[in-house]
């Protein structure tokens, strides 16, 4: 059975449907009456529901929280996961992030890729095998979700009710297949500080979330009169270096600094520049400066600084399944009397959390400080000889024609939430990383090419 000419017949209507989508701004907002995550996430959501509908689909709306689209018939069901919330835009984007314009091919906003265009082109997909009458041995069922950015409620309230997938995937990570994902935890990081330095760490504010590499963070000080305009001088000539990216404000008695960083996806914090990590080391150099010790800085430089793996954290972990620990420091937040951070690790997939812990509480004990675990997601490992990932794999090298091993990463999908579940797609070798990301774009080309490579994945589980 060939789809891909159903599916080329049709990409106009799967590039306006990515569009229209992608312009409903769906962040995670204000819980209302039966819209849990906000009036936003649940527009998307009754968006794509009454899009299944009009296909000729069964559809159905979890009290808010999260919704399917349904066809065929059998005992057995493919769940394919896919989600409709996003997160934050950040600043400075090229083109409006919720406009969905098209540049070169391309298609921007947030979500393009991080899930909306998967979530359509696997609805085409369906679509495409619906129409094809290619007889089907399970039900096939397009599961959206509205929390899979933050806490994951949306798959706590499916399981209440409904049945798990026989097997499945969920295309929010790369091609061709992932078979091992690090384990997930984050931790807030505590202290309670006093106020009466010389240089006063009036302020600090930077992310907004975890599983981001923040790209901005401000911080607002203030010295003693007799040393006010040397730290001023200090600060001035740290801050004159073109490529620091920091900019420093003098008022009347204090100091603001706004550092600028490059976001990127919380599990690959190597790839963005931390705005905390940047303002807090500039910070304690200027603070060591004047033999000033702030505790909490002085703990954040000695334990994490600018590093992403981990390892004065006490965790440096590697194995050969799914490479290192990443380490990413999400939210800052300090005043004159307290200070916290919140960092999101993702742990090599033959730990425990409970290893992780063990190694960084000590240090984080030592330092007078308090750990207190906020979140939490075991590893997923499928072999690489398990017939899902062989399936995937034959799909994806039958479209491509080139073979490639199975991957591991470091985010999180909702193919552990299920057996017999792995990450599929949809951002193909090559490709940038675009999910978080200032700019986010999906190429048509891909968006149609998923399309294709779901629609065959589907017959092939089905
Ligand atoms: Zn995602």
């Amino acid at each position: 059975m060939n789809f891909d000419t159903y599916i080329d017949q049709r990409a106009e209507d799967i590039i306006k449907t990515t569009q229209e989508i992608i312009r409903i701004p769906s962040v995670k907002g204000p819980a209302q009456p039966g819209k849990p995550f906000g009036e936003d996430t649940y527009r998307a959501l009754e968006y794509m529901l009454a899009l299944g509908n009009s296909m000729g689909f069964r559809t159905k709306n979890l009290d808010g929280y999260i919704g399917y689209i349904e066809f065929g018939e059998g005992t057995e069901m493919v769940g394919i996961l896919a989600h409709l919330d996003v997160v934050p835009p950040g600043g400075n984007w090229t083109y409006p992030p919720f406009a969905a314009e098209i540049h070169d091919g391309k298609i921007y906003g947030r979500g393009a890729i991080d899930d909306k265009g998967p979530a359509v082109a696997a609805l085409y997909a369906m679509k495409a095998l619906k129409d094809s009458g290619v007889p089907l041995n399970k039900r096939i069922r397009l599961i959206l979700g509205l929390d899979e950015e933050s806490g994951w409620e949306c798959i706590q309230r499916y399981k209440e009710t409904e049945e798990a997938p026989s097997l499945g995937f969920t295309p929010d990570a790369d091609y061709p297949v992932i078979h091992a994902e690090k384990g997930i935890v984050h931790y807030k990081i505590f202290k309670q500080v006093e106020g009466n330095l010389p240089v006063r760490l009036i302020q600090l504010k930077g992310g907004d979330r975890p599983n981001i590499v923040p790209d901005y963070c401000e911080a607002v000080i203030e010295a003693t009169p007799d040393i006010r305009d040397q730290v001023h001088d200090y600060l001035k000539k740290a801050t004159d270096a073109p490529d620091l990216q920091v900019e420093l404000c003098r008022e009347e008695n204090t100091l603001t600094l706004k550092a600028h960083g490059k976001s990127a996806h919380g599990s690959t914090p190597e790839k963005g520049i931390n705005a905390i990590s940047k303002i807090i080391s500039l910070l304690h150099s200027c603070m060591k400066n004047f033999n000033i010790s702030h505790p909490f800085i002085d703990f954040y430089m000695d334990c994490i600084g600018t590093e992403t793996d981990g390892k004065s954290i006490g965790c440096l972990l590697e194995d050969s399944v799914s490479g290192k620990l990443t380490l990413n420091v999400g939210i800052a937040s300090m005043d004159t009397s307290h200070a916290e951070i919140v960092i999101d690790i993702r742990y090599p997939v033959t730990f425990k959390e409970e290893d992780i812990y063990e190694r960084i509480y000590p240090v984080v004990q030592r330092h007078g400080a308090c750990i207190e675990k906020i979140n939490e997601q075991s590893p997923l490992y499928v072999p690489k000889d398990h017939p899902l990932v062989q399936k995937l794999m034959k799909v994806y090298e039958d479209v491509t024609g080139e073979h490639r091993e199975p991957l591991s990463i470091g985010g999180g999908t909702y193919a552990r939430a299920f057996d017999n579940t792995v990450a599929f797609g949809a951002t193909f070798p090559g490709e940038p990383e675009l999910a978080h990301q200032t700019d986010e774009y999906i190429l048509i080309d891909s968006l149609i090419r998923n399309a294709k490579i779901f629609a065959r994945a589907i017959h092939a589980l089905a």
